[in-house]
Parts: structure tokens; sequence; C-alpha cells
């Protein structure tokens, strides 16, 4: 490792001042991601901004029952919270389906926003990658390509979104609150990470001097009954093959209402948009959740080892429908 300046602010103005007056700069939370970076030389800052010791650590309930997640609260933190299992049990459980304990202990909700993909090439420095060095080529094309995405791909890079919380948060329609010395504003979880296009070394619509601050979870009775599923080669500590991210409020024999993302197989968290749309007043039946998975992957594009996605999300989604199903009648 080469190197770099190390900064320890105590307050969110110092950290954004740090950020925005040093050239080539990083916040650091937990490190469970940007330390392997920088060992690998994939990530080189000159100056390392440790954001730990600011104030951002807590849950806290609004008024109007949303719920404010500061940007510091440790993954394993989040994922027990009694809010959080009681009201979003698909965060909880897509918190715990990810990484390992230890990880998660360190692992910061702010961190896991700008996990970056976990493309094997990527983490290669001797292969081509457009996402590492921009126009160098993308060795996974003509690669294997097993863990690589099939929704939102380009013709320069196909690299999944690797988070699970990320997945969740974006079916809940949860806000990303970030500051820097301009002030602060907020991103909708769905505008926040983009599709690669021409540019896979873009992945957030953060700036560089921005610091998340916290992400709020809007009052949601329907997300009472949600469920995170995630398929992986091994039982624990593996990436996602397929995830789901589903909530679902069925009236009667009908679906009144249905949140759906999808992990594994997008180059971002993937809101499934046009399977909420074919769930809209549907029979609630196992016709109706495959029916919903075929509307949102009929623009899938896959590479031969990953093909089998397709037909393994469409079974995941409707698995996954299927048990809320039996849990939401009304
Ligand atoms: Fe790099 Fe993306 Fe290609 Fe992987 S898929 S090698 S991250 S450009």
């Amino acid at each position: 490792m080469k190197p770099l300046t190390y900064l320890r602010p105590t307050d969110v103005p110092s950290a954004v001042e740090a950020i925005a007056t040093a050239p080539n700069a990083k916040f650091l939370g937990g490190g469970t991601n940007l330390v392997d970076l920088m060992r690998g030389d994939i990530e080189q800052p000159d100056t390392v901004v440790d954001v730990t010791r600011l104030p951002l650590a807590d849950v806290t309930e609004l008024s109007n029952g949303a719920l404010h997640v500061g940007a510091l609260v440790r993954n394993s933190h989040l994922a027990a919270h009694p809010l959080i299992r009681g009201r979003y049990p698909m965060l909880t459980q897509a918190i715990l389906a990810g990484a390992s304990g230890q990880l998660r202990n360190m692992a910061t909700v702010g961190g896991n926003l700008l996990q970056r993909t976990r493309c094997h090439y990527f983490y290669d420095t001797t292969t081509a990658c457009n996402k590492r060095t921009p126009g160098t080529g993308c060795a996974a094309l003509t690669g294997f390509t097993r863990n690589h995405a099939i929704l939102g791909t380009s013709t320069q890079c196909i690299a999944t979104s690797p988070s699970d919380m990320c997945v969740a948060l974006t079916a809940l329609d949860a806000t990303v609150e970030v500051e820097s010395t301009r002030g602060s504003r907020r991103i909708a979880m769905g505008d926040f990470h983009v599709e690669p296009g021409d540019t896979p070394h873009v992945e957030t619509t953060l700036a560089p001097d921005e610091l998340i601050t916290a992400v709020e979870l809007p009052p949601l009775a329907l997300a009472r009954n949600s469920r995170y599923r995630k398929v992986r080669d091994r039982a624990s500590y593996a990436f996602a093959l397929v995830s789901v991210a589903a909530a679902l409020r069925v009236e009667g024999d009908r679906v009144a209402e249905a949140r759906l993302a999808l992990g594994g197989v997008g180059t971002r968290p993937w809101r499934a948009t046009k399977a909420e749309e074919a769930l809209r007043d549907a029979a609630a039946t196992d016709e109706s959740f495959m029916a919903a998975a075929d509307a949102e992957l009929a623009s899938a594009r896959t590479q031969p080892d990953n093909a089998f996605k397709v037909d393994l999300t469409r079974r995941t989604i409707a698995a996954t429908l299927r048990t809320l199903s039996q849990g939401a009648q009304k």
C-alpha cells in the first residue's frame, strides 16, 4: 500500500470540509470493502477520512412513523433492532443473509450503500475492466459469467450489484440523506444507484465530496408482511445468484398491493416495476406470480454461464410471493 494521510474528524462539518479540500480522498466507515480494495490496488486514495467518530449511529423514530437510520449504524445492530424486525422483516432478513457475523459487526449502513461489485475480473488487476480502468474493455464478456447480471447490463459492463441490504431498501422506497460543503440533499433509493451504460465506473449519483449521513425508511404497513429470499451457491457467506425482496397484501383472493426488488441479477439493486404492475389486482395465484416474473424478465440479456438465472429468478419470485400470500389473506 502507498502512504496516505489519515484524518479522523468528530463532527460532520469537519468531515465534509476535509473531503472537499483533499484531492483523491475517500471516506472510511467499517472498512469491510474499501480496505480490501486498497490492499488490491484497486482504490488508491491519497487521504482517508475515517468517519467512525461522527455522531451518526442512532436509529430514531420520526413523528410520522418513519425510521431515521444513521449512516454509521452497524449492519448487525440494524438487523437486530426491534423496530426493523417488526416493521420491515425483509430488511432484517436481507442483512442477515449477507457476509458473516464478524463483517456485519463492522459494516455500516452508509458503507453498504457504496459496496462495490464482486466481479472477479474487477478484483484481478491483470485483466481488462472498464469499471476499474475506464476504456480498457470487459474481461467478463468473454469469461466466466455465472455470477454476472442479466438486467440493466451494457456492452461495457455486466457486473452485478452485490448488496443484499440495498435490495430491501429499494423495495421499501427508502431515502438516502447526504451532506457536503454545499449543503444537504435527499436521494430516493431508486435514483441512488445507476446502470453502467458507457460509464461503468460511475455507480451512484453521489458526488465524490458528499457524505451519506442517514437512510430514512418510510412508514409502510405493507412491509410487515415482507420477506427476503436469497439463493446462492453456499448456505452462508456467499453473494446472491438471485435474491428477492417482496412485500404483499392480498384482499379476498386478489393482490391489493405488492413491492418487489431483485438482487444478484441486476447491475444495480433492481426494482421490479413491471412485475409490480402485472401483479396489480391480479389473482393471488402461482400463475399470476409467474406471469409477473415473466413481465420483468422479458428484457433479460444473458450470457452462456448465467442463462439459468432467468428461470431461477422466475421460480424464486413465485415462491416468495406464494409464501407471503399465505400470510397475507385478509
Ligand atoms: Fe469490469 Fe464490469 Fe466487465 Fe466485471 S463486468 S470485468 S466489473 S467491466
